[in-house]
């Protein structure tokens, strides 16, 4: 059984299509990234993907249900952080990590979740004094505490610095190497990259662009741009394999150091896609 199976999902506001009919299967244990702009409608389907809004039209299958419906025990499987938590307790970590396991039939041990996203030395710290990236972790903490099958991230690292991004994604391999599902809206074309097996790319309610990392668009057959200088002057071709001429460049002594070879990177990919659909 797949993890997410949608067809067809709409999403009307005010007789406006925010979600404008996708399809989507997320594979149990993989990581699936949902890109696009500002108001693509990357939260909408998150938010009716774990039940919290009611869709227009479409049919959805999350772990086998239809999260309109699906009651408490379907709910304890799936763990949820929200694009915009309000954590501003008074409780400590260690005191809201314990309350929110003790909602949940077999939780993970409240101080090996806070370990596990670096918080150890906040521990005993009132939330309300946290900074903004220490709180979003706790916001990781308090959705991954269930121990969920199934786990939505809506741009968790928003507000991380570079360190705490690189351990929030050590962390996210880790729960999926556990057999962990993780769905994870995000506008770090980087963190997609790295993270992700499969991503698909919203735009206007539509889903536009739907691959893996490396081959999202057409990227993977895509053209390598080889860019020198020699006698001052810069030289550019596009080969899709460039091995010929690197060997010629050789022969003739280019100044290798002004050398390069690129290929579209995704967020390259990404604005292409993006501009297409506008
Ligand atoms: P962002 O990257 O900014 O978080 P998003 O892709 O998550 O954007 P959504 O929040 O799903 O986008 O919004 C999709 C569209 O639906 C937008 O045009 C937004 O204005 C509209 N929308 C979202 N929630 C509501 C609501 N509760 N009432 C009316 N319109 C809404």
């Amino acid at each position: 059984m797949e993890a997410i199976e949608v067809t067809g999902l709409r999403k009307t506001y005010r007789g406006r299509d925010a979600v404008a009919g996708i399809d989507l299967v997320v594979a149990r244990g993989e990581i699936f990234a949902l890109l696009g702009p500002n108001g693509a409608g990357k939260t909408t389907t998150v938010e009716i993907l774990e039940g919290h809004r009611r869709r227009t039209g479409g049919d959805v299958r999350v772990l086998g249900e239809d999260p309109g419906k699906a009651g408490s025990a379907w709910r304890s499987r799936i763990g949820i952080v929200l694009q915009d938590a309000d954590d501003a307790a008074d409780l400590t970590v260690h005191e809201m990590v314990r309350h929110v396991a003790g909602f949940y039939p077999s939780p993970r041990k409240p101080d090996e979740v806070i370990e596990l996203v670096g918080l150890t030395a906040k521990r005993n710290s009132k939330i309300r004094t946290l900074s903004g990236g220490q709180r979003r972790r706790v916001d990781v903490a308090l959705g991954i505490v269930g121990r969920p099958e199934l786990l939505f991230l809506d741009e968790p690292t928003t507000g991380f610095d570079p360190e705490a991004r690189r351990q929030f994604w050590e962390l996210i391999r880790t729960l999926a190497g556990d057999g962990t599902t993780i769905v994870l809206t995000t506008h770090y074309l980087d963190e997609a990259e790295t993270l992700a097996d499969r991503l698909a790319v919203l735009a206007g309610g539509r889903i536009v662009a739907e691959g893996t990392p490396a081959t999202l668009g057409g990227r993977g057959a895509a053209e390598a741009l080889v860019s020198w200088r020699s006698d001052g002057e810069l030289h550019t071709e596009q080969h899709a394999d460039p091995s010929d001429l690197l060997r010629r460049l050789l022969d003739t002594g280019v100044d290798l150091t002004t050398l390069t070879v690129t290929r579209p990177t995704l967020e390259d990919t990404y604005l292409t896609l993006i501009g297409a659909a506008r």
